[in-house]
């Protein structure tokens, strides 16, 4: 079996809290429900018109269902859409590697290795968790797809999928399946983002990477005196050893011809790419300047 479960005993981890509150709001535009047969088209003309962002969960992953869709998937990340995928953590995989399970959990290990890693090959966002049973997509904070089929593991079962439009349920439902907290989406903002300096942990974290900047550039000396603190204080951030405030940060970016500038959630992969494609077009130019010397 090529899903990313079996079927051993385990003990449930339910920490969801209940949502008892149904929404105030009703502004569900259209809504239309799918067999499984019909679901794939239509999905794979929204993933087609898809501009920005998909967030894709599909507790289970087969080779042969994401064989199928992964040309559709590629073709949108390379288009620029961030593919956030959340899939089942398999069982006892907080202890893959581990030369005492049993052959078949280390066979089905190895699949669901290889199975992620072909989605991270195309650039998608991986996001493992324990417990998940919904199959939710949602496709520019606008359209969602709800309801029992596995897009990533679908063989030939009677399933039911319903799409609606509605930007107010879009975005209920990503806020309530926590469909906003992908991991590689945070760590891409960590590095690159001046967007969401709002905790301490934030402003240390882009200090850590300001500072990297400064070499060979500045030395500790020059950005500590420019700053009017100490050169151990310099030395203390860098190692990400001490607290840094909201001021200081700003006058630091300022110092190493940095600016922080808000942006937009729904923008910051965008951003993030653009500055990637920057500097490394940056990079190459001064690397051949400097063969010409
Ligand atoms: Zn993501």
């Amino acid at each position: 079996m090529s899903s990313v479960i079996n079927n051993r005993a385990r003990k449930p981890r339910l920490r969801q809290k209940p949502f008892s509150t149904p929404s105030p709001v009703s502004t569900i535009e259209d809504f239309t429900a799918f067999n499984a047969r019909a679901f794939f088209d239509a999905l794979i003309v929204d993933i087609e018109n898809g501009i920005e962002e998909m967030k894709l969960q599909s507790p289970w992953v087969t080779h042969r269902r994401l064989d199928a869709l992964l040309p559709v998937l590629e073709a949108a990340v390379k288009r620029g859409m961030t593919l956030c995928c959340f899939l089942r953590e398999p069982d006892f995989w907080p202890h893959r590697g581990n030369p005492d399970l049993d052959v078949e959990t280390k066979r089905e290990h190895a699949d669901c290795e290889e199975l992620f890693n072909a989605l991270r090959n195309i650039g998608a966002h991986v996001n493992i968790r324990p417990s998940i049973h919904e199959k939710i997509h949602v496709i520019d904070n606008l359209i969602t797809w709800d309801g029992s089929l596995n897009a990533l593991s679908h063989r030939n079962t009677f399933e039911r999928m319903t799409r609606l439009t509605s930007r107010h349920f879009a975005m209920e439902t990503i806020t309530k399946w926590r469909l906003d907290t992908c991991i590689e989406c945070w760590n891409n903002r960590c590095r690159l983002s001046f967007g969401k300096a709002q905790t301490q942990l934030h402003v240390q974290l882009l200090a850590e990477q300001l500072l990297q900047a400064r070499r060979p550039c500045m030395s500790q000396y020059s950005i500590a005196d420019l700053a009017g603190i100490d050169q151990a204080m310099i030395c203390r951030l860098e190692a990400g050893s001490a607290n840094i405030k909201n001021g200081l940060l700003v006058q630091m970016a300022g110092i190493l011809g940095y600016e922080l500038i808000p942006v937009p959630n729904v923008l910051v992969p965008a951003v993030t790419t653009y500055i990637h494609e920057q500097l490394s077009a940056r990079g190459a130019r001064l690397g051949q300047k400097s063969k010409r010397k």
